[in-house]
C-alpha cells in the first residue's frame, strides 16, 4: 500500500541511521522507552492521523471557522480528532509525564507529529497552542501560576494563544499599546486590541490562556517597557475552579486564503474596563519570556512549513506512479506502445527528485535540530548545553525561513506534477499549497528572520557560533573523504562551507560599515544560500551512513550507483540531492 503524509522509510533511516535517537534511551529521563516503543508510538500517531484527523483537512476547509451571535465555532468535524488528541495525550508530547505530557525525546514527537499535522495542521494548531503557551508558565511561572494552568494546558482540556500583533504592531512588536494597570490585589487591568489572534477564540475547550504583551504604565517606551500577562478568558478562582467570564471578547475573525479552520480573531481587551490579568515574569522583561515561546514557534512552524512539502511530495510521487499520459519517450515512434504512468517522464521525474531531495534534507536538518534538545536533556555538562544552545539559536531563523519558503515551494511543484487536477478542489494540492503559505509570514516574516540571522545570530559571541557551526559540517566532511564514492561530493561540500564562511564574513563587516542597508538586502539570500549548504551537508551525512549499507546489499559501488538511473524514484537519490543542492550554491554564488 502506498504511503500517504510522509515517508516512514526515510523517517527511520533519520532516526535511527543518520542520528542515533535510541542513545537517548540510555538517560533516566528516557528510560523507560526503547526503539519498539518509539516505534509503536509512531504507528498510533499515523493511525490517528490517517484514520481521525486527514478526513477533517478538507471538510475543516470547506466548513471554516464561524463567528455568529459573538462566538466562534469550529468546523464541527474537528471536535472528535481534538477530544482524541487529549485522550492519547498527544498535545504536550514532550511534557513531563507529572504534567499530562508523554516524556518523548523531541525527535520521536516530530516523527509522530509528521503524520499528525501533515494530516491537518490547521486542527492540531489548537493543541500546540495549549502546550507553547504552557511552557512559558513552567519555565517563566510562579508555584500558584503553574498550579492552576499548567496541567490543563498541557492536557489540552484549556487551549492557548500568543497575543503580540496589533494594528499598528505587526513586525514591530515594540510599537504595541494595549495598556496594563495594577490593580490593589495585584492583578492587571488590561486595554487595548489584538489581531490576527491564531485560536484566539472557539468552542473547542472550556477555556483559553491569552499571553498577552502590554505596557504598563510609565513603562519606558519600545520593546524595553514591554510585560507579558496570562489572561484566561474565564478567570480561574485560587482554586483552581472556573469563575467569571473575562473582559476579553472576540469582534471577528478574519477571512483568509488557508487554513480556513483555524480561528485567526480579533480581540478587544477591556472593553468593559474589566480584564484581568496576571503578570508572568517580571514587569518590563515581558519580551524576553515571550523570546521563549517565539523561538519555540519559529521552529515549530518551520516545521510546518516542510510537512507541508513532505505531504505534497507524497501525493505527488503516488500521482505520478498512477497517473497515464504519454508513451515512453524511446517508443515515441511506435503507434502500439502503451501509455505510461506519468513518472516515466524524465521532466516528471525531474521535478520529483527535486521535491524528494528537498524533503529529506528538510527532514534531516529538522531532526538535527530536535537532536540537539534531547542532546542538551541528556547533558550534564554546562559548557556542552551552552555549545548546544548556540547552534539552536543559530540555526532557529534558518529552519523558520528555508522550511517555510521550501516547503511551499515543493506545494507549488507538486501542484506541477498533478497538471491541471492539482489546481482542483478534488486533490488535496491546492488547499495544501493555500494553507503553506502563511508559514513563511508569521512567527516574524522571512526576512524579519534573515534580518535576525545577519543582525543577530552569526556575531552571537564574536562569531565563535557560526564556527561551530562549520566545524560540525567539517565533521561530517571529514568522515566522507573516508568512503572513496564521496570523496568528490564531500570536496564540493566542504568548498560551499568555505565559501559561505567567507560570505558570512564579507556581510559582516558591510553591515558595519556604510554599506549596512546592502548588506540587510543580501540577508534573505544569505540565509537561502545558508540553508542550501545545510542540504548539502545533511545529504553528505545521509550519504556516509546509506553507501556502506548500499555497497553491501548491492555486491559493489558500482552496481549500488547503477541504481541511480533505475526506474524507482528511491535508490541512490543522495547523489542526486547533492548535485542539485550544489547545484544551487553554485547559482546562489553566481548572482
Ligand atoms: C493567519 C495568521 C495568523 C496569525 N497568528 C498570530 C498569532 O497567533 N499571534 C500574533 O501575535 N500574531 C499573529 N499573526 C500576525 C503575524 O505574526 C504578522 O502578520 C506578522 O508578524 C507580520 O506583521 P504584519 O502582517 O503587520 O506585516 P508588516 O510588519 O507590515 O510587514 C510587511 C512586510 O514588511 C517587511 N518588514 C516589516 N518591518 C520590517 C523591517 N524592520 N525590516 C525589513 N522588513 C520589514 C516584512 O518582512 C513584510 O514583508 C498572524 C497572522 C496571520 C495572517
Amino acid at each position: 500500500m502506498a504511503q500517504v503524509l510522509t515517508d516512514r522509510r526515510d523517517i527511520d533511516f533519520v532516526l535511527y541511521e543518520q542520528f542515533d535517537v535510541e542513545e537517548y534511551t540510555r538517560h533516566e529521563k528516557f528510560q523507560d522507552y526503547n526503539k519498539k516503543t518509539f516505534d509503536l508510538i509512531i504507528k498510533e500517531a499515523r493511525n490517528l492521523a490517517v484514520k481521525e484527523i486527514l478526513p477533517t483537512f478538507a471538510e475543516g476547509d470547506r466548513e471554516g471557522v464561524k463567528f455568529e451571535s459573538g462566538r466562534v465555532s469550529v468546523p464541527a468535524c474537528y471536535h472528535r480528532p481534538y477530544q482524541l488528541l487529549r485522550e492519547g495525550e498527544w498535545t504536550a508530547m514532550i511534557a513531563d509525564p507529572d504534567l499530562g505530557g508523554q516524556g518523548l525525546p523531541r525527535c520521536i514527537a516530530q516523527a509522530a507529529s509528521e503524520y499528525m499535522v501533515g494530516a491537518n495542521y490547521a486542527l492540531t494548531l489548537y493543541g500546540y497552542l495549549g502546550h507553547a503557551a504552557g511552557e512559558l508558565i513552567e519555565y517563566f511561572g510562579t508555584d500558584v501560576q503553574k498550579k492552576l494552568f499548567l496541567k490543563k494546558m498541557y492536557t489540552g482540556q484549556w487551549s492557548g494563544t500568543m497575543q503580540l500583533t496589533e494594528p499598528q504592531a505587526g513586525s514591530d512588536v515594540g510599537a504595541l499599546t494595549t495598556a496594563a494597570v495594577k490593580n490593589p490585589d495585584g492583578t492587571y487591568c488590561l486595554t487595548g486590541n489584538k489581531i490576527f489572534i491564531t485560536a484566539g477564540d472557539h468552542d473547542l475547550t472550556e477555556n483559553i490562556i491569552h499571553p498577552v504583551l502590554a505596557r504598563i504604565e510609565g513603562a519606558p517606551p519600545g520593546t524595553k517597557g514591554i510585560s507579558l500577562f496570562l489572561v484566561p478568558k474565564i478567570w480561574v478562582n485560587d482554586d483552581g475552579s472556573l469563575g467569571e467570564p473575562n473582559d476579553i471578547v472576540c469582534t471577528g475573525i478574519e477571512e483568509k486564503m488557508g487554513i480556513h479552520g483555524s480561528a485567526t480573531c480579533q480581540l478587544t481587551l477591556g472593553g468593559k474596563g474589566h480584564c484581568r490579568g496576571l503578570l508572568l515574569g517580571e514587569e518590563n522583561r515581558g519580551l524576553q519570556v515571550m523570546f521563549h515561546m517565539m523561538n519555540a514557534a519559529r521552529l515549530d512552524v518551520g516545521f510546518i512549513g516542510f510537512v507541508c512539502g513532505s505531504a505534497a511530495y507524497m501525493y505527488a510521487v503516488n500521482y505520478a506512479k498512477e497517473r497515464l499520459q504519454g508513451k515512453d519517450l524511446e517508443k515515441l515512434a511506435d503507434p502500439a506502445a502503451p501509455q505510461v504512468p506519468i513518472i516515466r517522464h524524465p521532466d516528471v521525474r525531474r521535478m520529483l527528485m527535486g521535491m524528494k531531495t528537498r524533503t529529506e534534507g528538510m527532514r534531516s536538518l529538522l531532526y538535527y535540530v530536535a537532536g540537539l534538545f534531547d542532546r542538551q536533556t541528556c547533558s550534564a555538562d554546562k559548557q556542552e548545553k551552552a555549545y548546544l544552545q548556540g547552534l539552536i539559536d543559530l540555526l532557529t531563523p534558518l529552519v523558520k525561513s528555508y522550511c517555510t519558503d521550501r516547503g511551499f515551494e515543493i506545494c507549488v511543484e507538486a501542484m506541477q506534477v498533478y497538471g491541471g487536477y492539482g489546481y482542483t478542489r478534488d486533490y488535496p494540492i491546492e488547499q495544501l499549497l493555500r494553507d503553506c503559505k502563511i508559514a513563511s509570514i508569521y512567527e516574524g516574516t522571512n526576512g524579519i528572520q534573515a534580518m535576525d540571522l545577519l543582525g543577530r545570530k552569526l556575531g552571537m559571541q564574536q562569531g565563535a557560533v557560526f564556527m561551530n557551526f562549520l566545524q560540525e559540517i567539517q565533521n561530517t566532511v571529514a568522515g566522507a573523504k573516508k568512503i572513496p564514492l564521496l570523496a568528490e561530493l564531500a570536496g564540493s561540500v566542504d568548498d560551499a562551507a568555505n565559501q559561505l564562511g567567507e560570505a558570512a564574513l564579507h556581510l559582516g563587516k558591510t553591515a558595519m560599515s556604510p554599506g549596512v542597508r546592502v548588506a540587510f538586502a543580501f540577508a534573505k539570500p544569505f540565509l537561502d544560500a545558508m540553508g542550501d549548504v545545510c542540504m548539502a551537508w545533511m545529504h553528505l551525512w545521509r550519504a556516509v551512513e546509506a553507501v556502506p549499507q548500499l555497497e553491501k546489499r548491492a555486491g559493489s559501488l558500482d552496481a549500488a550507483a547503477r541504481q541511480v538511473i533505475d526506474d524507482r524514484p528511491g535508490g541512490l537519490d543522495f547523489v542526486w540531492g547533492i548535485v542539485l543542492c550544489h547545484g544551487e550554491i553554485i547559482s546562489h554564488a553566481a548572482q
